[in-house]
């Protein structure tokens, strides 16, 4: 089952994926005792971030393998200003990264299939997990319900983020569980014809 914490303040939203075995995406900044609280309350097997901003990566716990989006990989094991630090954590120095997840790449359970699609443009590593069968996607900052994540930051493009958005309406979808706000339907023509 999916477990989630929906986020009203500087965190990202993270969600839980239990099951045969227990996938994080997104682990918020590591600064908030509740989702503290709610990470620790499962045995996680693999942390999945979509991309490296530190709202997102923060709070990834230790002791479990990292995986990330190859393009942003470096940048999460440096801490470099990419992962945006500075804006909540002077100190990050970056954690390992264990795997550096590509295009077509998936992360199986005895019940999901959560497919690698690389979406580029909120950051150029930027990743969503889409689960084909159940019709679900993880989207990260790419997409939110009522809109799309920030392009003014490093590595943030607005052509590619349109682009990845296109591919996204293509995609059978009944559910998005995105970065940031309320998970649930999204009609993401509607989305690309109000921001571009
Ligand atoms: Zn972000």
């Amino acid at each position: 089952m999916i477990h989630e914490y929906i986020s009203y303040s500087f965190d990202s939203n993270v969600y839980v994926v239990e099951d045969s075995k227990t996938i994080l995406i997104d682990a918020g900044t590591g600064m908030t005792d509740s989702l503290r609280r709610f990470i620790t309350s499962f045995k996680i097997d693999l942390v999945v971030n979509t991309h490296c901003h530190i709202d997102h990566v923060g709070g990834d716990p230790e002791n479990v393998p990292i995986a990330i989006g190859e393009k942003d990989a470096d940048d999460l094991e440096k801490g470099t200003e990419k992962t945006v630090y500075d804006f909540l954590m002077p100190f990050f120095k970056g954690f390992k990264v264990s795997k550096r997840l590509k295009e077509g790449d998936t992360i199986e359970t005895e019940n999901y299939r959560l497919e690698v699609l690389h979406t580029p443009g909120h950051t150029e590593g930027s990743i969503c997990l889409y689960d084909e069968a159940k019709k679900i996607i993880f989207s990260g900052d790419t997409l939110f319900i009522d809109g799309i994540g920030r392009t003014d930051l490093p590595s943030g493009d607005e052509k590619e983020l349109k682009r990845s958005l296109e591919r996204l309406a293509d995609l059978e979808i009944e559910k998005v569980y995105p970065g940031h706000g309320e998970s649930g339907e999204c009609d993401i023509n509607r989305i690309i014809e109000m921001w571009f």
